[in-house]
């Protein structure tokens, strides 16, 4: 996709974040936009750098590792977020690499993560709210016990919770999923929530969103992004 092109729709999804914090009384600069750069290749994250975009999501430790070398002194320091599922094994390589991690998605990661940590890594807890069998996370019933084991650990830095809200054709269905995570945060006596999505992210900004994470409405499909190569 041109540079042009998503520094445009970069510009439509902050209005949309902007719009709906507004509906919601709540200040746009509380909400942190993630560009999700999965699949894309380094030229559509250097044209986002470009429109001002500094935090970028990807969801595999090697595929960022790449990207993080390739974009190296070429464009401003930018803030990396892990969010797709992390295996035991790649946690080390995902400390060094990533500022938060979004997707520890049980204690025994944790622990792992911990036993790496040579100073406190910010993470989220992931959370399966709509008990998908498919998703990752742990059960919201677990949350409060997990969290307060895990915020414990010195290498570890609860900052949150994240949800991937089910694919639904109204993102109003998803509001539910949305207000549970919130009311799961309240709880633990944590401050970000990540959720929000493409087709969701308004509704997770009404809900308390502090993280949204979108990557189709600024970088287009990552179809056509495999198609072309530069991924
Ligand atoms: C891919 C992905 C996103 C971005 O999804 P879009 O629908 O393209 O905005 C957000 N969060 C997670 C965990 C993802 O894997």
């Amino acid at each position: 996709m041109l540079a042009d092109e998503i520094g445009a729709r970069l510009a439509v999804v902050r209005a949309r974040i902007a719009a709906a914090a507004e509906r919601a009384g709540r200040d746009p600069n509380d909400i942190t936009l993630i560009g999700v750069t999965k699949t894309h290749g380094v030229d559509a994250i250097a044209a986002a750098c470009d429109a001002g975009l500094r935090d970028f999501g990807e969801n595999r430790v090697q595929e960022a590792a790449q990207k993080v070398a390739a974009l190296h002194g070429k464009v401003p320091a930018a803030r990396w977020h892990l969010i797709g599922h992390l295996q035991r094994n790649k946690a080390a390589a995902a400390i060094g690499l990533f500022d938060i991690l979004h997707s520890v998605d049980s204690e025994r990661l944790a622990e792992t993560i911990d036993a790496h940590a040579e100073r406190p890594v910010r993470v989220l807890l992931e959370v399966n709210v709509s008990g998908e069998a498919s998703k990752f996370g742990v059960p919201p019933a677990d949350v409060a016990a997990i969290a307060e084991r895990i915020g414990r650990l010195p290498g570890i830095e609860l900052v949150g919770l994240m949800t991937v809200a089910p694919s639904v054709a109204d993102a109003e269905a998803v509001r539910p999923v949305f207000q549970t995570l919130r009311e799961l945060r309240d709880t633990a006596g944590l401050r970000d929530l990540s959720m929000g999505m493409t087709d969701d992210y308004e509704v997770a900004v009404e809900e308390g969103s502090t993280l949204v994470r979108v990557g189709r409405a600024i970088f287009g499909s990552r179809e056509a992004a495999r198609t072309a190569g530069d991924g």
